[in-house]
């Protein structure tokens, strides 16, 4: 393909729509696009104030911020406020004092004891502040104007910074509005991420999802105890007491599960089980720390503003490492994740600094941060969704494939027990019943494949035979009038070499019940044959199924055509062409055999020595093709006498035996007679001239002591000879007396 290179993932199209959407909203939410000109914030001084130990106060590297919690030993802060305001008139706007909500045990302002703003608390924000306070405001009185002096007195709960800004009423709301809309689209969109990725969970049943989902709700828990929001609900109220160390815990506790959330996406535990072990136990340390933080605050507070930006740290080098690894790993979205989570670092640095008074604390460094997790948590959530559609797609492709090698497993089984079965079943039988045995073993076969509702087999002069078998055979009289009916009709389609599938509808009904399928079974011209297979249902046959029955099909008809043509082979070697008797090689073996049957188990067993009478007289006198005429008629004539278990041969020339297993010598003469007689009678014509044909025939039956058949034959032949000596056309039985002294004949 030429286009692989510009051929992007489609997770890149995703996170790229994210970010876009990101974009967007931050561009609307940025302060330089307040439209309405509004009145510039009036200068203010800021004047370091000391507290009743008489330690002056610190204020940030610019000093326009007061600076809380820095050294340990003292919470209380004071700074006094200078600035002029100008004077007033109709028009002059409300002046209020404003400042970022940072996290502040208290803070107030008062002008010596004649007037006091009352207290803010970052703990417990009042009904006043609104339903989601952002900032402190305070709003002074309108009847101020000119220099004015106010004390700001802080009590701290951990590091931060206070920024005082003096603006008109107007601004503070736009303040108030844009931190508001930050704060809560953060909300929302965390919100939104866990419950989509909860009902992916519920829908794939991965618990990567119920992970994020945990990770979305933490990231909540982060924001809303960082922002101060937490404190409005009343059964989180009780947190209040924990104070700034309920803040770290919350932080380290986002940290935990975000590292666990990264190896969850990243899945490193298989390049680096290792390093894996090292994060796992770095995160049960995190814990450890959190159940310190919690238990000893009072000791361990002082230390936070040291030990969590170098726990924050840690784990940022942790999390740059992991996903760097992923992105050489090529996991959805790696990378994007990778920049997101610098954002991340970036802005809580950033929120680090401005809590130490080192930059000015703007809408930014209060929220960057948790824009940062947002579009963290949005590429996670789309690398994950990428990830494991991947992974639903590969495992489907397996199974697929499992399921494809064990069909085709299926079928070379029950192709090769068709196979076996056909052998085993095709021995000895008769040729007439080849047919019927392997399309019954086929279809049956077939159906374990191809499932079907019935299956019928036609062929029509195969092996100059007509064979309809209908599996299962229940449905034969059914079957055998409907297709029966339809062959000629199925039989041009077959020749147009169409091989369809078609609806089957009963009469006056449009819904198809069944699909049925026809298919040409490979026999040579003039013959021909076909399978019909219905399925009720509207389920149409796969050509790959239709492509299996052929090829059972045709390895059946081999099998068959091999049955036949061994059976061919056979007969050829035991008959005699001309008479179709056996011939002299088989009619031995039967003798053998049936001497040696009879004297193992005492039964009677006679022979008949036949001779044609003047045989040499007609081949003179008529030809020799008029001789093999009679041969055929007289072969005939004798074979109608017999009954099945008699064995009747061509000996040679123009003398037959016949060996009759179970007669005694009388039986034996009364068959013999019988044969003469028909034979008498026998009209044989040769070219519409009528021939007289008489027969000879001697009589010998088997001594109780003889195995083998030589002595019964040699004295039937002799009974033949007396037999021809007395006048022929008579029937002559052997007197024993010819084997018991055999020497002397
Ligand atoms: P009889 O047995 O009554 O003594 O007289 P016969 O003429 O039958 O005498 P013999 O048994 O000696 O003659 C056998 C003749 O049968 C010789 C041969 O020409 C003829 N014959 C043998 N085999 C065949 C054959 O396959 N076809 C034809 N047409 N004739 C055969
Ligand atoms: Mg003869
Ligand atoms: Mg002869």
């Amino acid at each position: 393909m030429a286009f692989t290179n510009w051929d992007m993932p489609q997770h890149w199209f995703r996170a790229i729509g994210v970010v876009v959407v990101l974009l967007l909203g931050m561009y609307a939410l940025s302060p330089s696009r307040a439209e309405a000109p509004h009145l510039q914030p009036l200068a203010v001084e800021l004047v370091p104030l000391a507290d009743a130990q008489g330690r002056l106060s610190e204020l940030g590297s610019d000093a326009k911020s007061l600076l809380l919690g820095v050294s340990g030993d003292t919470r209380q802060a004071h700074a006094e406020l200078r600035f002029v305001l100008p004077p007033r008139d109709s028009e002059s706007p409300h002046w209020v004092i404003w400042m970022r909500r940072a996290p502040v045990e208290t803070v107030e302002l008062r002008v010596n004891d004649t007037w006091k703003s009352g207290s803010r608390s970052f703990l417990a924000p009042q009904r006043f502040e609104g339903p989601m306070p952002v900032g402190y405001l305070f709003r002074l009185p309108s009847t101020w104007e000119g220099e004015i002096r106010l004390q700001l007195d802080a009590t701290a709960m951990r590091l931060a910074a206070l920024r005082p800004e003096v603006i008109s009423e107007e601004q503070a709301n736009r303040y108030v509005q844009e931190a508001t809309i930050f704060a809560s689209l953060s909300y929302a969109s965390l919100l939104i991420l866990s419950l989509m990725t909860l009902a992916l969970f519920f829908a794939s049943r991965d618990s990567g999802f119920l992970s994020f989902f945990v990770f979305c709700l933490c990231g909540v828990l982060l924001l809303a105890v960082f922002n101060g929001h937490v404190y409005l609900f009343e059964p989180f109220g009780i947190f209040r007491f924990l104070g700034g160390s309920g803040l770290h815990a919350v932080s380290l506790l986002f940290e935990v599960v975000s590292l666990r959330i990264l190896l969850r996406y990243t899945d490193i535990e298989q390049t680096r089980p290792t390093l894996v072990k090292a994060i796992n136990n770095g995160c049960v340390i995190l814990l450890l720390a959190i159940g310190l933080l919690l238990a000893w605050r009072e000791h361990l507070d002082a230390f936070a503003g040291i030990f969590m930006p170098l726990f924050w740290c840690l784990g940022c080098v942790v999390a740059f490492y992991v996903l760097g690894e992923a992105w050489r790993r090529r996991v959805p979205l790696a990378g994007a994740v990778f920049f997101s989570v610098l954002a991340i670092a970036l802005s809580i640095l950033a929120w680090e600094l401005a809590s130490r008074g080192m930059i000015a604390a703007t809408l930014w460094t209060t929220y960057g941060y948790q824009a940062g997790i947002v579009l963290c948590a949005s590429m996670i959530a789309v690398g994950l969704i990428s990830r494991i559609s991947k992974y639903r797609e590969q495992r489907d492709r397996e199974q697929r494939a499992r399921a494809d090698s064990e069909r085709r497993m299926y079928r070379e089984a029950v192709r090769s027990e068709l196979m076996t079965m056909l052998q085993t079943s095709l021995r000895g039988v008769a040729e007439d019943e080849v047919q019927p045995i392997v399309f019954r073993h086929l279809l049956e076969h077939l159906r374990r494949i191809v499932p079907t509702t019935t299956a019928v087999a036609v062929a029509r002069g195969y092996h100059g035979r007509d064979t309809l078998v209908v599996q299962p055979a229940a449905y034969l009289d059914d079957v055998e009038a409907n297709v029966g009916q339809r062959l000629q009709t199925l039989r041009k389609q077959l020749a147009g070499n169409i091989e369809l599938q078609r609806p089957v509808t009963k009469t006056g009904e449009l819904t198809p019940v069944a699909i049925e399928a026809l298919i040409a079974l490979p026999v040579r011209a003039p013959a021909w044959g076909l399978i019909v297979l219905e399925r009720s249902g509207a389920t149409v046959f796969h050509p790959e199924e239709l492509t299996i029955v052929r090829e059972l099909a045709r390895l059946a008809l081999l099998q068959a055509d091999e049955a036949i043509a061994a059976l061919h082979l056979r007969h050829t070697a035991e008959i005699d062409a001309l008479t179709g008797a056996l011939n002299r090689r088989s009619l031995d073996q039967s003798l053998a055999r049936t001497f040696q049957h009879a004297h193992r188990k005492g039964l009677p067993l006679s022979v008949l020595f036949v001779d044609i009478d003047r045989f040499k007289a007609i081949n003179d006198k008529l030809g020799h093709a008029s001789g093999d005429h009679c041969l055929r008629e007289i072969a005939k004539t004798i074979a109608a006498q017999l009954s099945e278990d008699d064995i009747f041969g061509r000996y040679g020339g123009e003398e037959f035996l016949v060996i009759l297993p179970g007669r005694q010598t009388e039986m034996a003469r009364a068959i013999a007679e019988q044969i003469r007689l028909a034979v008498e009678h026998t009209d044989v014509r040769y070219q519409e001239q009528p021939l007289r044909l008489t027969v000879s025939i001697g009589v010998a039956t088997q001594l109780s002591h003889e195995g083998q058949p030589q002595p019964a034959v040699e004295r039937a032949d002799k009974a033949l000879y007396a037999a021809k000596r007395a006048g022929r056309n008579r029937v002559n039985v052997a007197p024993a007396v010819f084997a018991s002294r055999p020497a002397t004949a």
